[in-house]
């Protein structure tokens, strides 16, 4: 087994995660099957208790694990399903350790840091590394294990020191370190600053780990001379020392390390270089300029509770990336937090009052995404209340469709108090109520369709089922179900029983649909999820002129294929709510990527 160990020092969010990822998608473009582990220092065992502003969205794998964005990355890169046992965090990792101990596995011995902990990180590390995640059969050739945090964070010692055992225990061309490092430029003549990235070098030196390659995150392209200089301070060689310089958008990371010539490099090192074809990227090529070509602007207000973190709803951000792509819309989301919708917030302060709703009627469309508690929960059932009234494409995730209910139930019904039980336990008309179970409905779940003439059905290939994640505790109150329908909404999903509402829609509307599922967690750059792409398309004005129609252009479910751009379109990736052009995923060095 070959291990590529990616580090990162100087600041956080510098996208090491990114360019984990796209280390992955180069290795298998030329040929290798690679797998995924990323390494989170905190305690916390998973992210299920942690809030969006901590570190961003907490992102949902197949098998129900609540883990940290990475995982989300390296599952779009690679086009592939990890489990929880590719993130290791520090708590799973002192569990396990205690779990043995209170069972008498270490027989007496004192149980410590050095050796139990850094022991039982690399026995996972071993383990994980040999499972398939491809779908196929046999052992991966390759393990990309991304270390989270920054060089000299306390947390990330014992996980340091690990990897030094590691790196010292794995045969020769059996480990590549690959550190992410900053490349500032501070002065006005514009001159590249390679100081933090020696002193993090230092750092990584006398933890016991030796770069093999540096990747630097930088505006522009570094200089000769910078190379130069890191070469010789850091005792890599410059064929050795990548730019991971701005681009317009994630999607162009990959040919970004091809051009330089960085898989030669790793594969140098790993002693794989003969076995392996040239990396052939035409479709990732061709996304992350399509994406940069389009022109015509589709404006989607998301209307969220953590509007003012990044990365909150990261992946909402590209599946609608993914949807405006096969739309040929450049993606404008106007970012509206669902608070200052309310009524409250006219009186205290007017101006973001306005302006919230100055955002919210200048969309084409509306996103509801999923939540947890009662903040902004009133402005979201504003906005959905807009929506369904001035036809508005509106698509609601999980919390987003349990508003819709309540907006329903209250406007449509004259049921002025309904609410979900997760807000007014006591509310006379609970339209959600807590599910039976009572625990947590985390991971993947099978939706039937009810039929197939509805806009979801379509959108998804006219396929009798899907399996989407989930990750919610509340559902339709079966007894609210029937008045609800016969007042005109439509239950179009269901779970296997046929009684958990899973799907609605407003069959009269141009594009109301309301999941109980997160659909954004499996969608995927070339493949976009098909309820998102009925929202970018339907916000368009786009879904009765062909993406309903041409069942021929959905390919498995999976949404229709990409078309050509015309030549000559100019405009890019996507705009933020203020207006200003930006790369994704703080891919700039400046501004929100340096911030976070
Ligand atoms: N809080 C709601 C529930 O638990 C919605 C969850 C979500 O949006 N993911 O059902």
């Amino acid at each position: 087994m070959k291990y590529v160990v990616v580090t990162s020092g100087v600041v956080s969010g510098l996208g090491n995660g990114v360019a984990a990822s796209s280390i992955g998608a180069v290795l298998k473009a030329c040929g290798l099957r690679v797998t995924f582990i990323e390494i989170d220092p905190y305690l916390n065992t998973d992210s299920r208790t942690m809030s969006p502003s901590e570190d961003g969205e907490v992102f949902v794998l197949d098998d129900g694990s609540e883990v940290g964005i990475d995982l989300a990355n390296y599952e779009r890169f690679l086009d592939v399903e990890l489990t929880g046992d590719n993130n290791i965090t520090a708590g799973k990792i002192y569990q396990h350790v205690l779990d043995k101990e209170r069972r008498g596995g270490y027989l007496g011995k004192t149980v410590q840091v050095i050796p139990h902990i850094t022991d039982a990180i690399q026995e996972w590390i071993e383990r994980v590394a040999l499972i398939p995640v491809d779908g196929r059969e046999g052992r991966p050739e390759v393990c990309i294990v991304e270390l989270g945090g920054t060089i000299g964070d306390i947390e990330s010692r014992p996980f340091m020191e690990a990897l030094s055992q590691f790196s010292y225990r794995a045969e020769d061309n059996n480990f590549c370190l690959v550190h992410v490092s900053l490349v500032p430029v501070i002065d006005i003549v514009g001159e590249q600053k390679t100081k933090p990235t020696q002193c993090s070098v230092q750092s990584l030196r006398e933890l016991g780990l030796k770069p093999n390659l540096l990747a630097c995150r930088s505006t522009t392209p570094l200089n000769k001379n910078v190379k130069e200089k890191l070469s010789q301070s850091c005792h890599v060689p410059d064929n050795c020392i990548i730019s991971l310089n701005n681009v317009p958008n994630i999607w162009h990371v990959p040919s970004l390390l091809i051009d330089q010539k960085c898989h030669e490099a790793i594969l140098g090192i790993l002693g794989l270089a003969r076995l392996t074809v040239e990396p052939k990227l035409y479709v990732w090529m061709d996304i992350a300029r399509t994406c940069d070509q389009l022109h015509a602007p589709v404006r989607i207000a998301v209307v969220g509770k953590y509007t003012n973190v990044s990365n909150a709803y990261q992946s909402i951000l590209e599946a609608m990336l993914h949807a405006s792509v096969v739309c040929q819309r450049r993606l404008v989301v106007d970012w509206v937090p669902a608070s200052d919708l309310d009524i409250e917030t006219a009186n205290e302060s007017p101006d973001l009052h306005e302006k919230a709703w100055g955002l919210l009627k200048g969309a084409d469309g509306v996103l509801a995404p999923g939540g947890f508690g009662h903040g902004g929960v009133g402005g979201k059932i504003l906005a959905v209340k807009y929506a369904r009234e001035n036809n508005v494409p509106y698509l609601g995730i999980c919390l987003g469709m349990q508003v819709a209910i309540i907006e329903f139930a209250r406007s449509v019904l004259g049921l002025k108090d309904a609410n979900s039980t997760e807000f007014d336990a006591g509310t006379r008309y609970p339209c959600l109520i807590e599910m039976p179970e009572v625990t947590m409905c985390v991971g993947s779940r099978r939706t039937f369709f009810r039929t197939m003439d509805c806009k979801s059905a379509k959108l998804y290939g006219s396929v009798n089922y899907r399996d989407e994640r989930h990750r919610r505790r509340y559902e339709v109150n079966p007894d609210m179900v029937g008045e609800l329908e016969s007042a005109g909404v439509e239950f179009v999903g269901t779970d296997e029983t046929g009684d958990r509402m899973e799907i609605l829609e407003l069959p009269w509307h141009p594009y109301f649909v309301g999941v109980q599922f997160h659909p954004e967690f499996r969608s995927r750059p070339g493949k976009p999820s098909p309820l998102f792409t009925g929202l970018i398309a339907a916000s368009s004005g786009l879904l009765d002129a062909g993406v309903l129609q041409s069942p021929a252009g959905l390919e498995n479910g999976n949404g229709p294929v990409p078309m050509k751009v015309a030549s000559g379109a100019s405009g890019s990736g996507y705009a933020n709510a203020s207006g200003l052009e930006e790369g994704l995923l703080g891919l700039h060095v400046s501004g929100a990527a340096l911030a976070h």
